[in-house]
């Protein structure tokens, strides 16, 4: 799996190979868009070759540029966990002025955790998306088969309280699947489970 690195402000944007282009995990900053495009330019990749855009939660640093994104082509797949989180998003950044481009209803893919590897097969992708409740109540990650997790802002195992159930049981469903590698995002990138 080609993995690219599109982050920016201490957050990793991870872009992964699929057909026909690139499947973006999380996506920019508000009111941040020409800086985002900046990072893509260093990597070399056209904003237009995003077809979609998987949000891990929708805090600020994760889906700041969403609908940037989707004015270039890209397809925004809502989880069944996430709806009406964009719109609670687009209210608490109102007032700040942060210039948030708010995410529109239309050109989004609603997607139920059930269809996901269905859906992410064709794709090109063999995995799925799990929610992963802990950090906020519409946390998802995606997993793929050869062993790889994109845990988004879920607190690393090892601060995880005995007492914070929600959190430990999304980590349990994590390591349902064969993990070899954890792309977060924020922080140096990947580790190996054994740090988690
Ligand atoms: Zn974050």
């Amino acid at each position: 799996m080609n993995i690219l690195n599109l982050g920016y402000r201490s957050t990793n944007y991870y872009a992964l190979d699929i057909k026909n282009g690139k499947l973006l995990i999380d996506c920019g900053w508000p009111g941040m868009f020409p800086e985002f495009l900046a990072v893509f330019k260093r990597k070399g990749v056209a904003p237009e070759e995003i077809r979609y855009i998987l949000v891990t939660h929708f805090h600020m640093d994760h889906a700041g540029a969403v609908q940037e994104l989707k004015e270039r082509g890209a397809k925004l797949i809502l989880m069944e966990s996430q709806i009406g989180f964009p719109q609670a998003m687009a209210d608490f950044l109102r007032p700040k002025n942060l210039g948030f481009t708010e995410i529109s209803e239309g050109g989004n893919l609603l997607l139920k955790f059930s269809e996901s590897r269905e859906f992410l097969a064709g794709l090109g992708l063999s995995g799925e998306i799990i929610p992963t409740p802990g950090h906020s109540d519409d946390h998802v990650t995606l997993i793929l088969d050869e062993g790889l997790a994109f845990t988004g802002d879920l607190p690393p195992r090892f601060l995880v309280t005995e007492k914070d159930h929600v959190t430990k049981e999304s980590w349990d469903r994590i390591y349902r699947h064969k993990i070899i590698k954890i792309f977060p995002a924020h922080g140096n990138g990947q580790f190996n489970p054994e740090e988690a």
